[in-house]
């Protein structure tokens, strides 16, 4: 028998896959997830495993969250291939919170940044607080749409720290600078997006609401020897040492984010990890870079193709045809394309191709400029 709320749902679900146009998400972040990671979360709000209770009523406590949090920081550890050494854990308070921490507990006098947009200059004003921070290059001089190259980085300085992709500028650094000192890394929008050296870094911090779980959690992945060495006292819960000594439970963690975080660990390990990850990476990116070099209203704004993020496209209108950019926007609404409205200091377009993102999708919005395209 049929009782209303079955019928409504039924309904819902209908309308949904059917009657509701496909969208495709472009968002920067939060952004697009795996459609495994929001069945198996949204089961676990309603009975997580087994317990007959949400994921979000039981304590952290219990054995059956300690379980998630130890199986993510495992996953986090196996699919990265973390070496010996590092601590995985899973805070809160967004990379924004790491631009402070990372200071406080890795600088003792001195510190080297590269400047490669907002987020590395927010970054670099939290490290002021500390000490001398030396800007080993910058980009701003052209809006950040480049990656500086040739730079020297002081040999004193406690570490180099570098934002990997730049998500509001559309670039990103695929290679680590050759620096004598260690790295740390804001990684927030494209970590598990391709394989990285780890043993090249003391730290490497990232907010999980672009490749990896829900806003509220940030994973660090921190290198034991680095900590303990700056004459600082630290208060309790900005100190690594902390939440390594409680795994990531000192006080509460973000349970339902983590949970979601574990999923998305999950699909990632059956999608073949991040070496697979960077293969179907390549291809989205290099087939949207390919239509904005081909396509005469469009232009990416990061000319030199090595300095391209695979994470967020950002493109604008030819000069040409500038006057085109509020109908274009309108237009690829229209087709589905949610998010790829530019961000307000980089204006035009953004598409954000985080790994959740089908190939289909970037399909969809290349053919959406080529329809667009036919008329003009
Ligand atoms: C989104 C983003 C941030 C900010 O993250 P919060 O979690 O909002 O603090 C920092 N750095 C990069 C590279 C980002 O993409």
């Amino acid at each position: 028998m049929i009782v209303p709320g079955d019928l409504r749902r039924a309904v819902l679900l209908i309308y949904q896959k059917v009657v509701q146009m496909k969208k495709h998400n472009f968002y920067a972040g939060p952004s697009i997830l795996p459609e495994f990671t929001k069945e198996k979360t949204a089961e676990a709000v309603v009975n997580f495993a087994g317990t007959g209770l949400s994921v979000m009523e039981v304590s952290h406590r219990s054995k059956e969250f300690v379980a998630v949090m130890d199986e993510v920081c495992q996953l986090v550890k196996e699919l990265l291939h973390v070496p010996d050494g590092y601590s995985v854990l899973f805070l809160q308070g967004g990379a924004s919170l790491q631009f402070l921490m990372v200071p406080y507990n890795l600088m003792g006098k001195k510190s080297a940044y590269l400047n490669t947009g907002s987020w590395a200059s927010k970054a670099m004003k939290e490290a002021k607080y500390f000490g001398e921070v030396v800007e080993v290059a910058s980009s701003k001089d052209a809006n950040f749409n480049y990656i500086p190259k040739d730079y020297s980085v002081p040999s004193d300085a406690d570490y180099l720290h570098i934002t990997t992709n730049n998500t509001i500028f559309g670039t990103e650094l695929l290679k680590e600078p050759d620096a004598e000192i260690p790295l740390v890394a804001d990684m927030s929008s494209d970590i598990f997006s391709r394989p990285v050296d780890i043993s090249k870094y003391n730290l490497i911090y990232a907010g999980a609401q672009k490749n990896l779980g829900p806003a509220g959690a940030t994973v660090v992945i921190v290198k034991n020897e680095a900590l303990g060495k700056v004459d600082r006292p630290i208060p309790t819960m900005l100190n690594y040492k902390t939440h390594i000594d409680h795994g990531s439970m000192f006080n509460t963690p973000a349970t339902l984010p983590v949970f979601a975080c574990l999923q998305t660990m999950r699909w990632l390990k059956e999608k073949g990890g991040v070496e697979e990850m960077e293969k179907v990476n390549i291809e989205k990116a290099n087939m949207l870079y390919s239509e904005l070099e081909r396509n005469k209203l469009f232009v990416p704004t990061v000319t030199n193709p090595e300095d391209r993020s695979r994470m967020n496209v950002t493109f604008i209108m030819a000069p040409d045809y500038a006057e085109l950019e509020a109908e274009f926007l309108g237009f690829a609404t229209s087709k589905g394309m949610v998010g790829i409205k530019g961000h307000r200091s980089v204006g035009g377009f953004r598409a954000s191709l985080y790994n959740a993102l089908p190939v289909e999708s970037v399909r969809a919005l290349i053919e959406t400029m080529q329809d667009f395209e036919k008329n003009k």
